[in-house]
């Protein structure tokens, strides 16, 4: 259960770093027509695009790491949130924020 806690906590830290290190790649592109020319404009609009969307999964994967935080505060941590079966512990491993059974997850 430990190494679950710590790993969750390392997994949630890692993902903030990540946001707050890349917070100004996110900015709305500035169109400043003379700094760049109209081709770098789209890449930087691309470019952006693409961090946003990489931010909004960092926001769906923080938010599955608290709710398994937020089941071992409850003491229901590593049981299936659909079925209430145990999860299997090596499912946990490969995932410690997974809140269904292999089951579950398959239907
Ligand atoms: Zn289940």
């Amino acid at each position: 259960m430990k190494k679950f806690r710590d790993r969750l906590g390392a997994m949630k830290a890692e993902l903030e770093a990540l946001s707050r290190a890349t917070a100004e790649t996110r900015k709305p592109v500035t169109l400043d027509q003379q700094a760049v020319g109209r081709v770098s404009r789209m890449d930087a609009l691309q470019g952006q695009a693409m961090q946003v969307e990489t931010e909004s999964r960092r926001r769906r994967e923080l938010v599955r790491i608290e709710a398994a935080l937020a089941r071992m505060e409850e003491d229901e941590y590593g049981v299936c949130v659909a079925c209430g079966e145990e999860i299997d512990p090596r499912r946990l491993d490969h995932d410690p924020a997974a809140a269904v059974c292999i089951d579950c997850a398959g239907k």
